[in-house]
């Protein structure tokens, strides 16, 4: 029983696409985020580690040493020959046009990298970077824009000084969509003020504007933030390991199957997590999440969502296809 014969795991589409193993390479490019340079806020995201923005994060080592230290990692761990280049950390579409092209391209010169996939904030997405991105995919690289998004309540987004509201997000699809470049969306449950009926809200409404990813993260409280402050005083309290995973699974099964989740929960290190503690056991989680599709004998896409038709006539054809492969190699 693993996790992908439940869910249409990013691990598994790009098995299905290129008949062999490709992995992620994380790439730290040294920008920063117009939540934090004053130009939409200064605090940043409640949730957002301030030791992260130290001049140290922000040198880092050139993309092609970055590749190359990824590269070496993952080969020896699972084989992989081929990568995609995540742009992951901060806000990589905050730059000027050329400095961003220089960036991207010194990644895609690389012969074993297959695309890019590149983080960013709703409000950060500018018909330019979108035009660069769609001549990368003309190019045939695999080419993946990943919004943070979180929430869609703007309610909720002002609380967690998101600096954006849903508006936004709207936009950014609708342009990114035009040209066909494939958005993964990410969304926190456990948000402060949130409860089960706003996850499920926010996933209709980002179905219903279209989407081809999806990442699904638990709200960690990390050192030196607003949160862990609030966390302290008593005005947060983080979700138990079995709500996440109660609400994770209600969403999945919500999710049309032809949508690739990238990622059903995340982790953070020791040395800055304070709560919950459990988040900093990812594979207890991704076990926990596989074992409770397993108990309600259900999977992606098997509850009806705004897509609710489409994704019950699909279902059985990549269920089919993801456990097929699945069974060949023992992947998840
Ligand atoms: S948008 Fe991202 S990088 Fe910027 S403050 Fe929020 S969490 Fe931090």
């Amino acid at each position: 029983m693993v996790l992908s014969d439940y869910v249409n795991t990013f691990g598994q589409y790009l098995l299905r696409r290129y008949r062999e193993r490709v992995h992620k390479l994380t790439i730290n490019a040294g920008f920063t985020c117009p939540n934090r340079d004053g130009t939409k806020g200064r605090g940043g995201c409640t949730f957002c580690n301030n030791v992260s923005f130290s001049p140290n994060a922000r040198c880092p080592p050139p993309v092609a040493t970055q590749l190359e230290s990824g590269r070496q990692v993952i080969a020896k761990r699972t084989g992989a020959q081929r990568f995609i280049a995540y742009f992951q950390a901060y806000t990589n579409t905050y730059a000027d046009i050329q400095h961003l092209a220089s960036l991207y391209e010194e990644a895609l010169a690389e012969p074993d990298v297959v695309g890019l996939s590149i983080g960013t904030r709703p409000d950060c997405v500018s018909e330019e970077v979108l035009d660069l991105l769609a001549s990368y995919q003309k190019r045939g690289y695999e080419i993946w824009l990943e919004l943070g998004l979180q929430s869609a309540f703007d309610s909720t987004l002002e609380r967690i000084q998101r600096g954006h509201g849903f508006a936004e997000y709207q936009q950014a699809v609708v342009a990114t969509r035009q040209r066909g470049i494939p958005i993964c969306t990410h969304l926190i449950i456990g948000l402060p003020g949130e409860e089960r009926s706003h996850n499920l809200v926010t996933l209709d409404r980002v179905l219903e504007l279209g989407v081809e990813g999806l990442k699904l993260h638990p709200l960690h409280v990390v050192k030196h933030t607003i949160l862990a402050k609030q966390w302290r005083q008593g005005t947060y309290q983080p979700l138990e390991m079995s709500t996440y995973v109660s609400i994770a699974a209600d969403m999945i099964e919500r999710t049309p199957p032809d949508i690739v989740y990238h990622r059903v929960t995340a982790t953070a290190s020791m040395a800055i997590l304070q709560a919950p503690i459990w988040c900093h056991k990812k594979w207890a989680v991704l076990n926990a999440i596989t074992a409770e599709l397993h108990r309600r004998n259900s999977e992606q896409g098997e509850k009806g969502s705004v897509q609710g038709e489409r994704g019950a006539v699909q279902g059985e054809r990549v269920k089919k296809k993801v456990k097929r492969i699945s069974d060949v190699s023992g992947m998840i």
